[in-house]
């Protein structure tokens, strides 16, 4: 590392909480694919902050809907109407095949906002007895770091020393149906569950079990609340990961690739019972809704289809996991994933999968590692076959090097 870079990270050591332990670059500008560090140093993202720049960086569709309409309205809070928020309604309705919308920002607060939703739902639809509504969720999620989220994290990290913590969370492993159908009782009102689990190290269900989850969740009237801020707009080759299970959720949750990371931006969708529920003075959000985010979002979702960027998706996360299964190294356990969603886990005896992750960059490549043992790999969802290729054959001599 140079001087100046030692600098950057010296002093956002000293000034700043220590609540993350980055990889040592230090980016100063992004197109595509790729990202620069201060050097003038290339990178391969295949983070894409986690997955929020799907569209690719500074997208310039994006970008000039973003400048466009800073020059000419940003903020008016929801006490007014504003004239990007309607059309952003009806398109990503009409994108979603979703009835109501409710706007907000970051990813934990349309979380948040779901819960608040379906209690409410519970307690005036369902008829659920008040302060008795129970939410099931899954061993290993990760939904943000709200307080009210982080008190049914599994993770001890996340969750010790933050206590005390809200009640009314009922915690079932993943991709266990028949645990589901235990938990469930008379005052279930809502089961939130990510469709390919993220954080913990893209941990994919067993085929089938999505379909059981929602026949559950329809014969006990539960609603099913499945948090796409990750899976969803492309992500895993489809516009929402549901539509690999042929399911629908009563309420999805969108966030990250929402604004193509230039802005937070989520969004809780559902029927019209859900979120029918809320009326004026019961929830909100000063920024949530504002035109500023809304038409960074139309054009997010726009370039999107526009540019198959799905399709693409869909394309090159198989050649992708293709490439990745072909590759014999003994220090690789498992490759996995679905579309540009993918994760290469590490024999124990391998070492910490950081150091690859570090050996990674050195050959051009940014990627996280994930729970000691994972590293994920998700690239922009415009990567070409040949930038494919490109990271493999790094990713190849890197993983067949041992850093045990
Ligand atoms: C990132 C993420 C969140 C939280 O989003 P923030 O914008 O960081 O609050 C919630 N759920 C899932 C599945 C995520 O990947």
């Amino acid at each position: 590392m140079s001087a100046s870079v030692i600098d950057f990270v010296a002093t956002e050591a000293r000034f700043g909480a220590h609540n993350y332990e980055p990889i040592g670059v230090v980016l100063s500008r992004g197109e595509g694919v790729w990202v620069w560090d201060t050097e003038g140093n290339r990178y391969l993202d295949c983070l894409s902050a986690y997955s929020a720049v799907s569209q690719g960086h500074c997208h310039p569709k994006i970008l000039a809907a973003m400048v466009e309409q800073a020059h000419r309205l940003t903020l008016t809070s929801r006490a007014f109407h504003n004239d990007q928020l309607a059309p952003f309604y009806e398109e990503i309705a009409a994108l979603t095949g979703s009835h109501k919308v409710l706007p907000m920002n970051s990813g934990a607060e349309a979380v948040e906002s779901a819960i608040k939703s379906v209690r409410k739902w519970g307690y005036e639809v369902k008829g659920v007895p008040d302060c008795q509504a129970e939410i099931i969720v899954c061993a290993n999620n990760f939904h943000g770091r709200t307080l009210g989220i982080v008190g049914f994290s599994t993770d001890p990290d996340t969750r010790t020393h933050f206590g005390p913590f809200a009640p009314g969370f009922k915690i079932i492993p993943f991709g266990d149906a028949t645990a589901l159908a235990e938990a469930i009782t008379p005052n279930t009102v809502a089961f939130l569950v990510e469709p390919i689990q993220g954080e913990a190290g893209v941990i994919l269900p067993p085929a089938g079990y999505f379909a059981e989850v929602r026949e559950l969740c329809t014969t006990n009237n539960v609603m099913l609340v499945l948090d796409e801020i990750q899976t969803g707009l492309g992500r895993t080759g489809k516009l929402l990961a549901e539509q690999h299970e042929g399911i629908e959720a009563d309420v999805t949750l969108l966030g990250k690739a929402l604004s193509g990371g230039f802005y937070p931006v989520s969004a809780v969708l559902s029927n019209n019972d859900v979120l029918g529920t809320l009326r004026p003075g019961q929830h909100g959000s000063t920024f949530g809704g504002n035109p500023l985010a809304c038409a960074v979002a139309r054009a997010a979702l726009r370039v999107l289809t526009e540019e198959g960027m799905i399709e693409n998706a869909a394309r090159q996360g198989a050649r992708f996991l293709e490439g990745l299964k072909d590759i014999r190294a003994n220090t690789i356990r498992e490759v996995r994933g679905r579309g540009l969603m993918l994760a290469v886990e590490l024999h124990p005896e391998a070492g910490r999968a950081r150091r690859y992750c570090e050996a990674l960059q050195s050959k051009g490549i940014l990627a996280k590692d994930t729970h000691e043992q994972t590293i994920r790999i998700a690239p922009p969802l415009v990567i070409t076959s040949d930038q494919v290729d490109w990271a493999l054959e790094r990713l190849a001599t890197t993983l067949t090097q041992d850093f045990s």
